[in-house]
């Protein structure tokens, strides 16, 4: 297929679609969307709303396990929502081979949990990565930051991770004592969950912070020079509450978007995710969303996609909204027909 040329306007991400044919002019020509923060192994599960993240644990893990079959729906669901690029977490690197069969360019991180795993696996270069904060030793953090290019850890998603971190106390304790953790493996640094990597050194740009719930005011400052992604539906599900993110953008902290599981959420459409956002934050200007939705998400990933580039067209994607104020309406909440023009996986 020919590639049309495109122009690009002075914000990065619209274009002119000079060059297509006349029947495609309708719509919004967008760079196709970054879901930088997913789950593809990890079907739907039953759990109770606003439980609090230790008891959506609890539920989440009676249910099936990760499985090749639900990564291969996932890759077939993200592509259908016009995801040109993942940011996914493997827990038995099946979702590997489904990401790799349908082209899909992607950061694929392999999960590892174990406040008590003092020794870092031999294997670190196979892009592990730590689970969060509570839930792994800081000489995993330490190793995972330590590799080139971007690494991700859940982060402040609950205020249980702050209690565990700053006195070893609440619900994480005897949660961990039941999975037969040795918490005498884990020193508690006594420290919130910013203070806590910023003291392990590992928060530059290179760290996709995902979640940052019940990260405010000082500790903002210490995350400001690694970036966020935010996956505001799950964290509606789980705790109820909302990241502060207007402190994030006055902090000028880097923003992408991630659907995270179908555990959390109920669908991978990233579109569906920024709605929630717009709605939420009603002052913060459109244009702030769609760029987290693309170039947000491919700077958190270091991959090339998100932008739109003169005479190229990797990933265009035709959103059928109206013609008048067609980026207000692109996060109004309507699931948009959508239809790439050059689909970057197959
Ligand atoms: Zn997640």
């Amino acid at each position: 297929m020919r590639a049309p040329v495109i122009g690009v306007d002075e914000h990065g991400f619209l274009c002119d679609p000079a060059g297509l044919p006349v029947e495609d002019r309708r719509g919004l020509l967008v760079p196709g969307f970054v879901n930088a923060h997913t789950h593809l192994e990890l079907g739907p599960v039953a759990t109770a709303k606003h439980a609090g993240f230790v008891n959506w644990v609890g539920q989440f893990r009676a249910g099936p396990p990760p499985s090749a079959m639900q990564a291969g729906r996932g890759v077939y669901q993200a592509i259908r929502a016009g995801t040109a690029a993942l940011g996914e977490i493997t827990n038995n690197g099946r979702s590997s081979g489904a990401i790799t069969a349908a082209k899909m360019p992607a950061r694929v991180w392999h999960e590892v949990f174990g406040v008590d795993c003092v020794a870092v696996p031999a294997d670190v270069s196979a892009r592990l990565t730590p689970h969060a904060p509570h839930s792994t030793h800081p000489n995993m953090i330490r190793a995972a930051a330590s590799l080139p290019g971007p690494w991700s850890i859940h982060f402040d998603e609950d205020p249980e991770e702050a209690a565990w971190l700053a006195s070893g106390t609440g619900a994480w304790r005897p949660y961990l004592e039941r999975a037969g953790r040795d918490l005498s493996a884990f020193d508690i640094p006594g420290l919130s969950p910013a203070a806590y990597l910023s003291s392990l050194g590992v928060l530059d740009r290179r760290a996709l912070l995902v979640h940052a719930v019940c990260t405010r005011g000082d500790d903002l400052d210490l995350i400001a020079g690694a970036r966020v992604c935010l996956c505001v539906r799950s964290n509606q599900h789980i705790t109820g509450r909302f990241p502060d993110v207007h402190g994030m953008l006055d902090r000028g902290i880097p923003l992408a978007i991630g659907t995270d599981s179908l555990a959390s959420t109920p669908d991978l459409d990233p579109l569906a995710e920024a709605a929630v956002l717009r709605r939420a934050f009603q002052q913060i200007a459109p244009e702030v969303w769609l760029h987290a939705l693309t170039a947000g998400g491919a700077d958190a990933l270091d991959l090339p996609v998100g932008r739109l580039v003169n005479g190229q067209a990797p990933g265009l994607l035709l959103v059928d909204v109206p013609d008048e104020d067609p980026i207000g309406a692109l996060f109004d909440g309507t699931v948009w027909p959508r239809r790439w023009l050059e689909c970057p996986a197959v």
